[in-house]
């Protein structure tokens, strides 16, 4: 039977129009907007899509949207006397530094200076820490998107087998923390895994987050089992000169075989905006002293 199709994009219209109606309750409580920065250094074309449509979504919500672009050569003191001028700007409630960055800058020390509290892409070292210990933080938007869309569709987690294909601090380490405090059993497999396959096979819930297309074959999925396809690969299209988006996962093979899965577009991508977003309302919430339920978004 047909695996169900988990629609990550109507799933992250839902929450961008529930983040919206609360975006105008702190408006009407506060008499400022919800605001969230986006800094971009240099001209790379993939992160000036992302930074537009990052602001346009933020406006659409009702917060507002500062964006700050730096030249291509701009140097690390000026990269980080903007981050801590963001940081010191009561108007600003979430910092987001568009990576990668040129290599001439050090991603470390910029994530590092950005105050924890404005920290909404989860990525300092207080925000992974708080994660790890189980305390209010900041939660990378992917994983914490794709743990939406999980809840969604099976409710409780509980005892599940999960394994993450992926390590990176990003995606694949935060997924795996997130799991675990669903009480799930959770395996991280990476690169030097052994047998795979055979890891995977063990799998209710599947991640795969790995950057290699197609990599993870229908024969590897637990019949029944729940697909997160992270994976976001171009590869060459059927016509000449044309390519097409693909994900981690086999999704021909594996829709055959799964439970449920999320395609590739329309699965995990739209959810990270949406999370983005809502980690910044959140940030508003706390930094303005208001209660927010924490299920409430
Ligand atoms: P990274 O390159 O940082 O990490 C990839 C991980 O995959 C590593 O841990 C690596 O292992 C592991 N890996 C590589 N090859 C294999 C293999 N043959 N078998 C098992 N594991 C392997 O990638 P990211 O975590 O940043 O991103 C992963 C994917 O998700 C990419 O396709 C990316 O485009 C996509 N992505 C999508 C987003 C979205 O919004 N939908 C957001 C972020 C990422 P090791 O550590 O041993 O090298």
């Amino acid at each position: 039977m047909a695996a169900d199709i988990i629609d990550g994009k109507a799933f992250a219209l839902d929450l961008r129009g529930r983040i919206a109606t609360l975006a105008a309750d702190f408006t009407a409580r506060t008499g400022r907007k919800a605001g969230l920065a986006v800094v971009l250094v240099g001209e790379d074309a993939a992160s000036q899509v992302y930074v537009r449509s990052k602001g346009k979504a933020t406006v659409e919500a009702g917060m507002a949207s500062f964006e700050h672009r730096l030249p291509v050569d701009a140097t690390q003191a000026e990269l980080l006397a903007l981050v801590e001028a963001l940081n010191a700007d009561p108007a600003v409630d979430g910092i987001l530094v568009q990576l990668p960055l040129p290599t001439h800058l050090d991603e470390q020390t910029v994530i590092a200076t950005i105050s924890p509290d404005k920290d909404v892409d989860g990525f300092h070292v207080i925000n992974a820490g708080r994660l790890a210990v189980g305390q209010p933080g900041y939660v990378p938007c992917t994983p914490l998107g794709c743990l939406m869309l999980l809840k969604d569709r099976l409710g409780s987690l509980s005892g599940l087998n999960a394994v993450v294909i992926g390590r990176s601090n990003i995606v694949g380490k935060p997924m795996a923390q997130l799991l675990l405090a669903e009480s799930c059993t959770v395996t991280i497999a990476h690169s030097r895994t052994r047998d795979l396959a055979e890891v995977v096979r063990r799998a209710d819930i599947v991640v795969a987050a790995v950057g290699r297309p197609e990599m993870v074959k229908g024969s590897w999925i637990k019949p029944g089992a729940t697909v997160i396809d992270v994976g976001i690969n171009r590869v060459a299209g059927t016509e000449p000169g044309k390519t097409r988006l693909v994900g981690d996962v086999d999704f021909a093979e594996a829709s055959a075989i799964a439970g449920a899965i999320t395609p590739v577009p329309g699965g995990v991508g739209p959810m990270t905006i949406a999370v983005l977003l809502r980690n910044a309302l959140v940030a508003a919430f706390r930094n303005a002293g208001l209660d927010l339920a924490d299920d409430a978004i």
